[in-house]
């Protein structure tokens, strides 16, 4: 935990140098606010060993534990506890840092971060020790921001994913695709250096082959960070479908509660609701969005406009019809979720089906999807299969169906057996992973087209996507925005 490996990736702009430079010593109450057992205070920088010395009375060894008092000016005893010292550059942040552990009252932890400040530290920002640790090379960014996922994993495979990111799995990762991305410039580009030969390079089988394998990691890479953001931020499901179809009263059935309003007019719910469920510990966010129809009403028509940019950001829609009018209600959703990865197509109201109506007819009667995914209607769906597209009877009024559908979303967010060796990722990894995969496909196309100059500039483009994710290429305005959004003491 303090002496965390380091890694060669870094940020290197003049901001970030000076802010290395004139580093003070920072403080902070590192453990949770309310009364405990045990409560850490936390100091870094170079002032951390001579506030040490004066707090405690002693002079540390580096990484022993030491039992002592922690004092006042005046000589009284404030608390006694453990004092540990780790000597830069063997620390979590690279600098001089001390550990004080004593007990976790809040005034008495108040009292012993006064004192850190008047022995002359300064209170931490959000994020500042950890911010410090990237400075210094032991994390680079995307461990960092592994480091406040950690803290905030509400599961065990939240957890454990956070754990891989922080271990360097995801750079590792990224590192490679950047390589191989350098081992495609240095040949495009030495390519142009000899225009007599630049087609039969351009041309030839292993410029064909190490595309090729470029594409391949980077299409791993970006589904595995789409399930690590999966499994950080939790599933984000849309529930889409027709006015008056039992929406809204599946969002309720789902989330246990009379969240929204269920009526029988047309239209009535105009806004998203928003209710977040957990399913053995992944978060489930489910958003409820106005039918989607045209209407002349203003307010209804900024309903569907939001409902739109939800579906734009999904990663599973429930469909939602009703039993007996699939025939009409199928197709237009099917144009609004083209884009959505993963479709769960609900047959609602299934308590009013007659009996006669069996449901192999009813199947028979639908355009299956199957013609086009593989994956349709399959019992045993990949959870990661793109277009997954699956059906489900349900009454939302009578909860039938409704365990199969828990089973399935729960299976969707990530609770697999493949998310085992998942690592977490956040939206902007994903994002800047996406936008590598843009730059990547346009070199592609400039390549097949003999353009080797236009390949190598989308591969130039392609490389300083990739840098974002883990901070070779951040910007200081980026990093104060993660850094940020951490806790207190870490
Ligand atoms: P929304 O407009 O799609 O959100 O639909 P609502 O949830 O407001 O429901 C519209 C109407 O259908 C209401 O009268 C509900 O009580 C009714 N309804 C919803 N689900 C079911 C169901 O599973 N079975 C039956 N019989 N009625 C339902």
């Amino acid at each position: 935990m303090h002496d965390s490996s380091s890694a060669d990736c870094n940020a290197s702009n003049p901001a970030a140098d000076a802010e290395r430079a004139a580093a003070d010593t920072i403080v902070a109450i590192a453990t949770a606010a309310g009364p405990a057992g045990l409560g850490v205070i936390r100091l870094s920088g170079p002032q951390s060993l001579a506030i040490a010395q004066a707090l405690g009375g002693i002079a540390p060894r580096p990484r022993h534990a030491h039992y002592t008092r922690f004092l006042q000016a005046d000589g009284e005893i404030i608390d006694d506890g453990l004092l540990l010292y780790f000597a830069a550059p063997a620390s979590y942040t690279g600098e001089d840092v001390v550990e004080l552990q004593a007990h976790g009252s809040p005034a008495l932890l108040r009292m012993l971060l006064d004192r850190c400040l008047q022995l002359g530290a300064r209170s931490a920002r959000p994020g500042e020790f950890t911010k410090r640790a990237f400075l210094n090379d032991k994390l680079d960014l995307a461990q960092a921001e592994a480091v406040a996922d950690l803290i905030h994993a509400n599961s065990a495979a939240a957890a454990r994913a956070a754990r891989r990111a922080l271990d360097g799995e995801f750079s590792r990762r990224v590192d490679a695709l950047g390589e191989a991305l350098t081992g495609l410039r240095i040949f495009i580009e030495a390519a142009i250096d000899f225009p007599e030969e630049e087609i039969d390079f351009l041309a030839s089988d292993a410029l064909t082959q190490q595309l090729h394998q470029v594409q391949q990691l980077m299409h791993a890479l970006l589904a595995d960070a789409r399930r690590g953001q999966r499994l950080r931020d939790g599933l984000h499901v849309v529930i889409a479908g027709p006015p008056n179809v039992g929406k809204s009263s599946l969002l309720n059935a789902l989330a246990g509660s009379e969240r929204a309003i269920v009526t029988d007019i047309a239209g009535t719910t105009r806004d998203l609701l928003r209710e977040s469920l957990q399913i053995d510990g992944i978060e489930i966010t489910l958003v409820d969005t106005a039918g989607l129809r045209e209407s002349a009403d203003v307010v209804e028509a900024e309903g569907m406009r939001r409902a739109r940019a939800e579906l734009a950001r999904a990663d599973l829609a429930l469909a939602v019809m009703e039993v007996g009018r699939e025939a009409e209600q199928k197709q237009p959703l099917e144009n609004e979720l083209a884009s959505v990865p993963a479709v769960f197509w609900l047959h609602n109201k299934c308590d009013l089906q007659e009996p006669s109506d069996s449901l192999g007819d009813l199947f028979i009667d639908l355009p299956k999807d199957s013609a086009t995914d593989p994956a349709a209607d399959s019992p045993n769906p990949s959870p990661t299969g793109a277009n997954r597209s699956l059906h489900f009877h349900i009454s939302a009024r009578t909860g039938a169906g409704m365990d199969a559908l828990r089973e399935a979303l729960k299976s969707a967010a990530g609770l697999t057996a493949e998310a085992v060796g998942s690592f977490s990722a956040r939206a902007r990894h994903v994002e800047a992973l996406r936008r590598t995969q843009y730059a990547l496909e346009a070199a592609t196309a400039a390549l097949a087209s003999g353009e080797g100059e236009l390949a190598a500039e989308d591969l130039r483009h392609a490389q300083a996507e990739l840098g974002e994710i883990t901070g070779t290429l951040s910007a200081d305005e980026l990093l104060g925005r993660i850094f940020s959004s951490f806790c207190i003491g870490k």
